[in-house]
């Protein structure tokens, strides 16, 4: 076992809950109604006899809602599945899957087809042909986006839609505000069902059991897991803790994306913050320090549109120059019409919140966006343990490697989805995945207080944020384990309620993407280590697979990845600066102002 430089990490095999006081019966269970599991869900319905879908709030509380930019797929006869495939694979920096990689491209695009005529209404150009842009690190227009900056809001519109179609079948059940609690696994550790939290009314109210023969999860990212996220409130990583906790594998946990431009409300801010999408910049918005220095100017040879990882830590490392917290964002110069017309959601958010773009510069700090690791997958989306799936953000089924292609995310939750439906269908109806009997959990449980969140989110922030060193570490899996010890004494008075739970599967999942952080002793995508600069594919060309030991311990082993992963690849993270050129030939017409980058169709470019 490689190691960690820390403790032991303990794992409790359950949170500390009620028994369940009610019981009810599926084939399949799909925790979470994002991308992922709305299309798990209403792809499997008429094809096994019991869906129940579960969502901890309402249907369309999710990352999905909030996706500003777009989703990509090859959709133009001048794109291919091979420049697709390569640009996933440059900006996974040489851990990407390739086999997910080939699968994510090679079926996405009946997928999004499938998603059009299902009711999702994309953004066309004046001819009717579906609008087609760009984004950091897409070297071919292949990003769908629909409402200008509203993508995830349509599609979120479209499934929930679909669902409502069929909500009076009896073949899918639907429970909101349904928090899934743990787990339930049999003698063999095959899942057979979960424990719930259920705010209803009548029988299915409390806290409760579901059996079925296979459980779906998908319950989005982990975002919460830091102060400041673009992630809402949902994103507390409870999927990826309970299959922790039960003993499934967890791998590339370290892997984790801050977004540059995340507007910066203030010092005391917290949760989900603002995202200025990175459409912004492609459209010649620029970063400036507190003097007014274009700072990004040199760096990079896109400067301001270079990849998220650099331009964040460009950032930060101004911000530690000058002392600040924040450097700010200048799009003054695109005017008001502009700005309104291009990306109406953000500039509407914006002047809510008292910051008017056209006018003032914007202040702007790196946040946690998005999770590139999660519960480990096979091509079916099967995770390690019989019984168990995982599918979109909470899932890592290898597509991201070290870093996430822009817009490569809603793609996966509804590719791999796809896939899970059709592995099951075929799978119950061949009698696999027989009814077991759940087994009671062993060990003594843990509960956090709601009000240690803060801390949590803190130590997470400060040692295992956007840059990290073994010290920094050391100090965060510290404050962890001291939360920890803590946790298991207050289980033992209190049973919880939705916010401790929360509370303690961040904690888990926070100590988990501590431990990965400190084996991978090098920087690589969205892993930056001060105390260890530069890629090093001599020793770490390799996943971390975590998982909770019988013995409840944390363990992690390495899984190597071939060396021709790397074969063809410029790993140095640039887009050639011509992709990018406002002059090049299938650029749009539409006018505006000089200095932005271009994009295809009539007009908008856009990004996650
Ligand atoms: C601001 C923002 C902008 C983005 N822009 C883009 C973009 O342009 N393109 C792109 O590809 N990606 C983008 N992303 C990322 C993308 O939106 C997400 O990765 C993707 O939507 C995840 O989908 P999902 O179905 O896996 O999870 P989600 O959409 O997050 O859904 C998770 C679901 O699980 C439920 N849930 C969670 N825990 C529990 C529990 N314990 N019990 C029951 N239910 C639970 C939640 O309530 C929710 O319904 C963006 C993300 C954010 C935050």
């Amino acid at each position: 076992m490689p190691q960690s430089g820390l403790p032991d990490v303990s794992i409790p095999r359950r949170l500390s809950a009620p028994a369940p006081g009610w019981t009810t019966t599926a084939d399949v269970i799909v925790v979470g109604s994002g991308i992922a599991g709305l299309t798990t869900a209403l792809r499997l319905r008429r094809r096994v006899d019991r869906v129940l879908l579960v969502t901890k709030t309402v249907l369309d509380e999710g990352s999905t809602a909030w996706a500003q930019g777009g989703i990509a797929a090859v959709m133009s006869p001048e794109d291919s599945p091979a420049e697709h495939i390569h640009d996933t694979l440059v900006a996974g920096v040489g851990l990407c899957d390739v086999d997910a990689v080939r699968t994510l491209v090679t079926e996405g695009t009946d997928a999004v087809w499938d998603l059009i005529a299902l009711g999702a209404d994309f953004d066309r150009g004046d001819t009717g042909k579906i609008s087609l842009t760009r984004e950091g690190g897409h070297h071919r227009d292949r990003i769908l986006h629909a409402g200008g900056d509203a993508t995830g809001r349509e599609i979120s519109r479209a499934l929930i839609a679909a669902l409502d179609r069929v909500r009076d079948d009896p073949g899918i059940e639907v429970i909101e505000h349904a928090l899934v609690l743990d787990l339930l696994t049999d003698a063999e550790q095959r899942v057979c069902g979960v424990t719930l939290h259920v705010i209803g009314e009548g029988q299915v109210d409390g806290v409760g059991a579901a059996h079925a023969r296979a459980v779906v999860l998908a319950t989005g990212g982990l975002g919460q897991v830091y102060a400041s996220t673009t992630n809402p409130s949902v994103a507390t990583g409870d999927g990826m803790a309970a299959a922790l906790r039960a003993g499934a594998v967890l791998s590339d946990l370290e892997f984790v994306q801050f977004h540059p431009t995340v507007l910066w409300l203030g010092e005391g801010s917290r949760g989900q913050q603002p995202l200025i999408s990175e459409a912004v910049r492609g459209e010649g918005a620029f970063l400036v320090d507190e003097a007014g220095e274009r700072f990004m100017l040199g760096q990079h040879p896109l400067a301001d549109l270079a990849p998220r990882d650099v331009v964040a830590r460009a950032i930060i490392a101004r911000m530690r120059e000058t002392g600040t917290d924040h450097v700010y964002l200048d799009c003054r110069h695109l005017g008001a019409d502009f700005l309104e017309h291009r990306f109406p959601s953000i500039v509407s958010r914006c002047r809510e919140l008292g910051f008017d773009p056209a006018t003032e510069l914007l202040p702007v700090a790196p946040a946690q966006h998005y999770a590139s690791g999660g519960v480990r997958t096979d091509l079916h989306g099967r995770a390690s343990l019989e019984g168990l799936y995982a599918c979109g953000e909470t899932s890592c089924t290898g597509v991201h490697g070290a870093n996430r292609l822009a817009s490569n995310s809603l793609l996966e939750g509804l590719v791999f989805a796809r896939r899970i439906a059709d592995d099951l269908t075929s799978r119950l109806g061949a009698g696999e995945l027989p009814e077991t009997t759940p087994v009671t959990a062993d060990g003594a449980p843990e509960l956090v207080r709601s009000k240690r969140r803060l801390d949590i989110q803190r130590s997470m922030t400060a040692g295992a944020g956007t840059v990290r060193s073994a010290t920094s570490l050391a100090a965060t899996e510290q404050a962890l384990g001291d939360l920890a010890a803590r946790a298991v004494t207050e289980a033992a008075d209190r049973q919880g309620g939705p916010q401790s739970w929360e509370t303690t599967n961040l904690l888990h999942v926070g100590r988990a993407l501590t431990y990965a952080a400190a084996l991978r002793e090098e920087t690589r995508g969205g892993h930056v280590r001060e105390d260890f600069p530069g890629r090093d594919d001599d020793h770490f060309l390799h996943h971390v697979h975590l998982r909770r030991s019988d013995a409840g311990l944390l363990t992690a082993e390495v899984v190597p990845v071939p060396r021709s992963n790397l074969e063809g690849l410029d790993l140095d993270g640039s887009v050639p600066l011509d992709v990018l050129d406002e002059d090049r030939a299938d650029g749009a017409g539409s006018a505006k102002p000089a200095g932005r980058h271009t994009n295809s169709e009539n007009g908008p470019e856009e990004t996650a």
